[in-house]
């Protein structure tokens, strides 16, 4: 019986964030720490497109998920890793460096893939993090556009970590790039931002692509997780 409930309520959660958000915005699920058939649920409600932040998760998780469904790496690129990403992802989000860009084109070159990308934009300023800075990211698409194996698609970002509406304004900067850029490069038309609790200001401030987790799932078990 409890598993029915629980099952049911991924399904819920779904079809309410599908039924709320526009049309023209997608949404990713971002399964890191789920199991098969959670991401499964989810799939069967309605998700078409699957976040993982973890390589070796990813490799425990994909191919036994039989749906036909878009798998887009959001977590930090390994070089190590670079390799078994490029063969079980459609897209990788987190692109930040031309260290990281040329290292995944001359993989993919050896196996003979064109990869879609998207830049990640350090949107707070925050030197832990990852992403280019922001007045950075145009030179960087520059040079990634000159590698054979990539594909730039859009921006990513993450903002810092507070709350939601204090978010708006690194997810405004974000939108306003991603504008200037448009113009300057016609294949790009993704704008990856917002989280369970923040999508609905990113949608707000022009999101096309949210990445949600927890208001699927419910809160998350690390123990679970790998990596
Ligand atoms: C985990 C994660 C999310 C989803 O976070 P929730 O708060 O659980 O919705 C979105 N983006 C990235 C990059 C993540 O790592």
């Amino acid at each position: 019986m409890e598993k029915v409930i629980c099952m049911s309520s991924i399904s819920e959660n779904v079809k309410n964030i599908l039924s709320k958000i526009p049309s023209d915005v997608h949404l990713e699920v971002a399964a890191k720490t789920r199991n098969t058939s959670e991401i499964e649920e989810a799939i069967l409600s309605g998700a078409r497109i699957i976040g993982e932040n973890y390589v070796q998760e990813a490799m425990n998780v994909i191919p036994l998920v039989k749906n036909k469904v878009e798998w887009h790496f959001i977590g930090r690129i390994q070089e190590n890793k670079i390799n078994k990403m490029i063969t079980l992802f459609d897209m990788l989000e987190t692109v930040g460096s031309l260290e990281i860009a040329k290292a995944i084109d001359s993989r993919c070159a050896k196996i003979g893939k064109k990869m879609d990308v998207l830049i990640e934009i350090n949107s707070g300023r925050e030197i832990q993090k990852s992403g280019v800075m922001p007045e950075d990211a145009e030179d960087l698409i520059r040079q990634i556009s000159q590698l054979q194996n990539l594909r730039v698609l859009g921006l990513m970002t993450m903002g810092p970590a507070i709350g939601s509406e204090e978010l708006r304004p690194y997810f405004k900067l974000t939108k306003e790039l991603f504008d200037s850029l448009k113009d300057k490069f016609p294949e790009i038309t993704i704008l990856s931002m917002g989280m369970s609790d923040s999508y609905e200001v990113a949608i707000d401030e022009g999101a096309n692509l949210v990445r949600i987790g927890t208001k699927i799932f419910g809160p998350r078990d690390y123990s679970k997780g790998q990596g």
